[in-house]
């Protein structure tokens, strides 16, 4: 488990310090704004298609660490996937961060997203993570509502 909190932690900090994708994408045809009360992170998102896959994702806002870094992997991961696929990936992931903190991770179609089982021993840093997986689907459903974890 102490591998997995170091990995955990290194990848949090590098991309929060660096968030991928971080910007408004222009000619976005879809958009939707995420909210998360209980942290106070607020996010932006931006999606392009091209035949029904998604090619570009960006992003916006300002949050924690964790929604940051979620946010900031989420769209590295999405791209080039269908939104079935990008729901089915949310699905794994949602499966993921609330399972029991002494489960064994075993999802290798999450790839990196892997390392949120670390938020596991941390249960209000969830819907940090879940945040912008739940603002994407807003995005693909074309909701126009914000979406808020609450
Ligand atoms: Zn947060």
């Amino acid at each position: 488990m102490s591998d997995l909190r170091e990995l955990y932690q290194q990848v949090i900090l590098d991309h929060q310090k660096k968030p991928r994708n971080f910007r408004v994408l222009e000619g976005a045809d879809r958009h939707a704004e995420g909210f998360n009360p209980l942290c106070g992170d607020k996010i932006s998102l931006f999606v392009k298609m091209n035949n029904g896959v998604i090619q570009e994702v960006g992003f916006q806002g300002a949050g924690c660490a964790i929604s940051t870094a979620s946010a900031s992997m989420m769209t590295e991961r999405v791209k080039g996937k269908t939104p079935a696929e990008a729901e089915s990936l949310f699905k794994t992931f949602q499966d993921l961060v609330t399972s029991d903190p002494h489960q064994k991770v075993d999802a290798p179609e999450l790839g990196k997203l892997e390392v949120f089982a670390g938020v596991r021993e941390f249960p209000v840093r969830v819907k940090c993570a879940t945040l912008p997986w739940h603002t994407l689907r807003a995005a693909l459903k074309g909701d126009e509502k914000p979406v808020t974890t609450e």
